[in-house]
């Protein structure tokens, strides 16, 4: 689960992290409220949503006057923002955070994070901050360090130090630095976070190092272990897709192809995304719906898979295993029908009473096309989806597999 940077920022102060004065606004009279609130003369008006890379986007804005931060908050209020992390549609924006602008001498980079490699929360850091930290590390990798804390032993203060000396800090930043470090650890082990990063981490131009920005993740699965972190949840801000699914019990992932996926199993799911990559596609999307499928939950998923109008041909590879074929033939039917399917579609099926779930496709009349492997359906989806599928024979039986053979 993602907070918003007001949210983090207010957990920052609860732990010690320096952060800049400011408050939470959602109008523009409240914002331009707040600035008279504040110190200072000048003051950063910025847009609340679940993505990084505001600043790009028009979602950082230093204000000079109460009146102009009054009007950035105006602009931003009721938009939906469109950042590099975003998707198309972007995200609504409800709320500003005003605060006071910061002089900055120089960004930095600080996250905090759990490496699955060596099992550890390990800190990485870089002078390179402000700045999309997957681009530092592909380009220039020397400028990150990673220091990783044993779980019995702690944070050591050698390892702040050697945070510190990547920075290139003066002796009493390197104090402020540990205090933040520590901040953080104890943070993140006391709320279950997943991830905790500060970019940038300034230096301000009178020596102070203050989180300008808190981007804070946290366990989905401990999330319910903490009231005050729950409360935080904006569903506003989370894909109604993913939510719509999660009501059918429905493992569901917004991807950005246009080859629709139906899959039992995270694992197939997986393999059935790099078997349609392999073959050239793209995935519109992750989607295991269980074990134990039936129709409406077939149903469900298609309606999600169509939902937004980008997805070009579908995808169902289905294991009968727990469920047998045929009761799978008899959903993606129902659901074809019902919701009068104009794309094509490739079945894969494979598993208890395969034969008679394949049969009950190619005599349905509705055009599916059925897949031997996963191999040749992968290829066969990826054409019909390019558009050049159109000469592929629908509903094409393996012929060990013929009706009546
Ligand atoms: P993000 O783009 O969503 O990551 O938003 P950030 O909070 O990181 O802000 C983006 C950039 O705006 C920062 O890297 C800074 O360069 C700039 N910025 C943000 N707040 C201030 C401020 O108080 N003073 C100045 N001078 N720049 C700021
Ligand atoms: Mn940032």
């Amino acid at each position: 689960m993602n907070i918003h940077e007001y949210q983090a920022k207010q957990l920052f102060r609860d732990f010690a992290i320096p952060v800049p004065q400011g408050a939470v606004a959602t109008t523009a009279d409240q914002a331009q409220q707040i600035t008279q609130q504040l110190p200072g003369s000048a003051w950063v008006v910025k847009a609340q949503i679940h993505a990084g890379a505001r600043g790009k986007a028009g979602g950082v804005k230093v204000a000079h006057s109460a009146q102009e931060a009054a009007d950035f908050a105006s602009s931003m209020l009721g938009s939906q923002m469109v950042t590099h992390q975003t998707d198309a549609h972007g995200l609504p924006v409800n709320s500003v955070w005003v605060e006071e602008a910061s002089a900055i001498k120089n960004e930095f980079y600080l996250s905090l994070l759990v490496d699955r490699d060596s099992e550890r929360l390990i800190f990485i850091a870089s002078a390179a901050g402000g700045m999309d930290i997957e681009a530092v590390a592909a380009e220039t990798p020397e400028k990150i360090i990673h220091v990783s804390v044993h779980p019995a032993a702690g944070l050591q203060a050698y390892q702040c130090r050697q945070v510190g000396a990547i920075l290139g800090l003066g002796k009493e930043q390197q104090g402020q630095l540990q205090k933040i470090m520590t901040g953080m650890y104890e943070l993140f082990l006391a709320k279950d976070c997943s991830q905790i990063e500060i970019n940038p981490l300034i230096e301000t131009e009178d020596g102070k190092l203050v989180a300008l920005d808190a981007k804070m993740n946290f366990d989905d699965n401990a999330v319910p272990a903490h009231a005050d972190i729950a409360a935080m949840r904006d569903a506003s801000q989370e894909d109604t897709k993913e939510a719509e699914a999660k009501q059918f019990d429905l493992n569901y992932i917004t991807l950005d192809g246009n080859i629709g996926c139906m899959v039992n199993g995270a694992g197939l799911a997986m393999a059935t995304m790099d078997m349609v990559k392999l073959k050239g596609g793209a995935p519109a999307n992750f989607l295991d719906v269980g074990g134990g499928t039936n129709k409406d939950k077939v149903k469900a998923a298609f309606k999600l898979i169509l939902s937004d109008g980008t997805t070009k041909a579908v995808l169902v590879n289905i294991f009968g295993g727990i469920v047998k074929c045929d009761v799978i033939a008899a959903g993606i039917l129902a659901a074809v029908e019902e919701m009068h399917l104009t794309i094509p579609v490739v079945v894969r099926l494979e598993g208890t009473n395969v034969e008679l779930g394949l049969s009950m496709l190619a005599q349905s009349g509705l055009g599916l096309h059925t897949a031997e492997d996963l191999n040749s359906a992968a290829e066969m989806v990826v054409k019909l989806a390019e558009g050049v599928g159109g000469s592929l024979p629908p509903t094409a039986l393996p012929p060990s597999m013929e009706v009546g053979a």
